[in-house]
């Protein structure tokens, strides 16, 4: 459950529902599906009717197909005329699933890894570093150096997968450039815990926030600025509440950081005479409040015309990429990424920028596929480009 959520359990939850359908209308998934079957209210009226009215029913094959066809962007959540926090009500609705042995396998293969290695992929935690050997320069001072003064916590996506590597590389020249004082967890990073949320393991993410929070705590560090949406989603709304505790230090993203540098003057983009647009990612826009900074950011370069999409800000339809939807449905995750990027591209944008590493891959493979003329990339790499000229 996140913090500001009024939501109790999966059983009173599923009984406040009153299937006025509010939920519907900006559900990717239902626009995608088309039958009320896929829709947030008949999953509810399910669950109501499963748990609620016949105690701990058997889930059908297709049933647990429904609950994990979600992307857990909020999109229901923001609409639900009786405020009933949807998003714990699907992670609960997933602990059912894996309680049932229903989870889809690429769920168990996921927590396997995180088990194991204490990220999402298939390689080692002790190579957390290695997207950093495509600087031109490893500074010594990445790997959990002592008294700095900022954390870059770069999150497994940018980690582990190499498109997203891009994105750490172009984050460190800034704040190179910058003079900022900062260094990583390096391999004592591990995994912030959200894909075990939405993979109804969510009793298990405690140790993973424990962890985190104490090696940044160990090294001294007044901030902490994350690279990726969920992440940032993650340590600010849902650690406080496991630790019972604030966390003991800043807590900003990188695009709030970056904005901030620039407000500074140290940082200063030259002018990028492109046409951009911006997708804003479900974690960092509609479910944490960062809306304007990645705006201040591209607007603060000259020469930049900026274009909204046809949604935006807390209103922005996702990418397809999140609640682990990949794993259970790629084709469907896949399709609701198209329909995003013909979104940017009815802008006219030639660069389409977001803030979260696994929205730029969906977003990226949806231009390819639509063969649309689109660059995808980060904010970072955008700000980057403009001050190297
Ligand atoms: S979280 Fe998003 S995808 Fe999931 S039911 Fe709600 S609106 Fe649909
Ligand atoms: S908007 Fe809320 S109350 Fe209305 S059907 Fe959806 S979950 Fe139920």
């Amino acid at each position: 459950m996140s913090s500001g959520s009024f939501y109790k359990n999966l059983i009173d939850e599923t009984l406040i529902c009153g299937r006025c359908g509010n939920c519907r209308s900006d559900c990717p998934v239902y626009q995608e599906i088309g039958w009320e079957s896929a829709a947030p209210r008949a999953k509810i009226s399910m669950a109501r009717e499963l748990f609620a009215r016949q105690g701990d029913a058997k889930i059908s094959a297709e049933y647990a197909k429904r609950i994990t066809q979600c992307t857990m962007c909020g999109a229901c959540t923001r609409a639900c005329a009786a405020r009933i926090d949807l998003q714990s009500l699907w992670k609960d609705l997933r602990t059912k699933l894996v309680t049932a042995g229903k989870a889809p396998e690429a769920y168990n293969a996921m927590i396997g890894n995180l088990k194991t290695r204490k990220n999402i992929s298939n390689f080692a935690n002790t190579t957390r570093l290695d997207w950093a050997e495509d600087l031109d320069e490893l500074p010594d001072y990445l790997d959990q150096e002592q008294g700095a003064e900022i954390v870059y916590f770069v999150g497994c996506v940018s980690s582990f997968f190499p498109r997203a590597a891009q994105v750490p590389v172009a984050m460190v020249q800034l704040l190179e450039k910058a003079e900022v004082s900062f260094t990583t967890l390096g391999p004592e990073e591990w995994c912030c815990g959200f894909p075990m949320l939405a993979a109804g393991h969510g009793d298990e993410i405690a140790e993973f926030a424990r962890h985190n929070v104490e090696k940044v705590r160990s090294l001294g560090a007044k901030t902490l600025v994350t690279g990726c949406a969920s992440c940032y989603h993650v340590w600010s709304h849902v650690y406080p509440e496991i630790l019972g505790e604030s966390l003991g230090f800043r807590l900003v993203h990188a695009t709030e950081m970056l904005s901030e540098l620039i407000n500074e003057g140290k940082l200063v983009p030259n002018e990028l005479n492109k046409t951009v647009t911006y997708h804003d990612p479900c974690d960092l826009g509609r479910n944490s409040g960062v809306i304007h900074a990645p705006r201040a950011i591209i607007n603060s370069i000259p020469g930049v015309k900026f274009i909204e999409m046809a949604t935006y800000g807390e209103e922005s339809t996702c990418c397809g990429g999140g609640g682990n939807l990949q794993g259970a449905d790629q084709g469907l995750a896949e399709s609701i990424a198209q329909k995003r990027i013909k979104e940017a591209a009815a802008t006219r944008a030639s660069i389409v920028v977001s803030a979260c590493q696994q929205c730029e891959q969906m977003l990226e493979k949806a231009a390819r596929t639509e063969k649309l003329p689109l660059q995808v990339m980060d904010v970072s790499e955008l700000l980057l480009m403009a001050i190297d000229g």
